[in-house]
């Protein structure tokens, strides 16, 4: 079984003559009665699924299989209580793997012609890990966030200055210690970025976010260097004498989540402002699906809950929403059961970026926006 995500790429690769890979997702709370819904969930994910995807007998027969093969591996889904998990099946390819998620839709069953790895995209945007330093003035702890919480990488104590011994001049040794601790506190605080840049590079992280008390955090981050500055997702407030890893990660996921979704709702905004400004975006899911077919997307921007049954046409790559034929080759098209999701993964394919934003931004009118690399020249005009 595949723990983490690095299939992925195979997976993207992988293709079949027939929409006879099957993808299934389910998500699991921690409470053990909910496995006992398990095998009905299935069930009604399944139904009509063959039916739909206009399979002949053979391949019927094949994807049949498959289900059983699915509902085989969900005997033990005990293992997957408190979290997602992705199957794929496809006897053809060989291929059935099993991935855990944090995240996933409650119950998914797709067939197509390639395994359905949006959800799997989104999990991974959802999980990128991060370092999260909780810091005080003489002390710092340093974790990174993985499929198992947050795990301590580092604990750092930089010795206090000696009690102070007022023997003379009062005023002027209270002046020195006071000092002597602030020069303290700035080596131990650039100790601590020294440490946050190691495991940052050491564990291939971007993303960091600090806790600790008020008066401390604002004196941390006006130390900090601008390289660490510019990965900085936020601060949460903790005291760093009663923290725990769970508890971090409890803050720290928080604070990862508002700094993404500001960032999908600015990346948004600007697609679309340069889309009013007759600059290279387009907004609406057909003047993006236009420009997936013309490979000219730089960067989509999709609702990660919206789904569109519609058309492609295999030879060039075009996506429509109606079933008519191909607007470049005029060859016949295929049904695809989510055509959004057919679009992600040929922009990725062809180099570009993909958003997978949820509600609460301007895609929930426009549907879809994209920044192109390219104007669109527009096949079906
Ligand atoms: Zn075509």
């Amino acid at each position: 079984m595949t723990t983490d995500l690095e299939r992925l790429a195979e997976l993207l690769r992988m293709r079949s003559r027939h929409p006879d890979v099957l993808s299934v997702y389910l998500r699991l709370g921690p409470d053990p009665s909910e496995l006992r819904s398990v095998p009905a969930r299935l069930d009604v994910a399944f139904g009509a699924l063959a039916d739909r995807a206009g399979l002949d007998a053979a391949h019927r027969k094949a994807v049949t299989a498959e289900m059983a093969a699915v509902r085989r591996a969900a005997e033990h889904a005990r293992e997957w209580l408190g979290s997602g998990v992705a199957l794929f099946a496809a006897g053809d390819l060989g291929l059935f793997d099993e991935v855990r998620l944090p995240h996933a839709p409650e119950v998914l069953a797709v067939l197509d012609i390639r395994p359905y790895v949006r959800p799997l995209l989104e999990a991974r945007e959802r999980s990128r890990p991060y370092c999260a330093a909780v810091v005080d003035a003489e002390h710092s702890w340093i974790g990174t966030s993985g499929p198992e919480g947050v795990l301590e990488e580092s604990r750092l104590t930089t010795a206090g200055p000696r009690k102070p011994d007022y023997g003379g001049w009062h005023g002027l040794t209270e002046y020195r210690v006071r000092n002597r601790a602030e020069r303290i506190q700035q080596r131990h605080f650039r100790r601590t970025a020294d440490l946050l840049r190691q495991a940052m590079c050491e564990r291939d992280v971007d993303q960091l976010i600090v806790g600790g008390q008020e008066h401390t955090l604002s004196r941390f981050l006006a130390e900090l260097t601008a390289d660490l500055r510019e990965r900085l997702a936020g601060t949460f407030l903790i005291d760093p004498h009663t923290m725990t890893a769970a508890r971090v990660r409890t803050l720290a996921d928080g604070v990862a989540d508002r700094f993404r979704h500001d960032r999908y709702r600015r990346r948004v905004r600007q697609a679309i402002d340069e889309h009013a400004a007759g600059g290279l975006a387009v907004t609406g899911l057909e003047a993006c699906l236009e420009a997936v077919g013309e490979r000219a997307i730089a960067q989509l921007f999709v609702r990660a809950d919206d789904r569109a049954c519609g058309f492609a046409c295999d030879r060039c790559g075009v996506l429509s929403l109606t079933g008519q034929a191909c607007a470049s080759c005029a060859g016949a098209v295929r049904a695809v059961p989510d055509v959004i999701g057919e679009a992600i993964v040929l922009v990725l394919d062809a180099g570009g970026a993909v958003d997978q934003v949820p509600g609460g931004t301007e895609l929930d009118g426009a549907r879809a926006a994209a920044r192109l690399r390219f104007p669109v020249t527009g096949l079906s005009a």
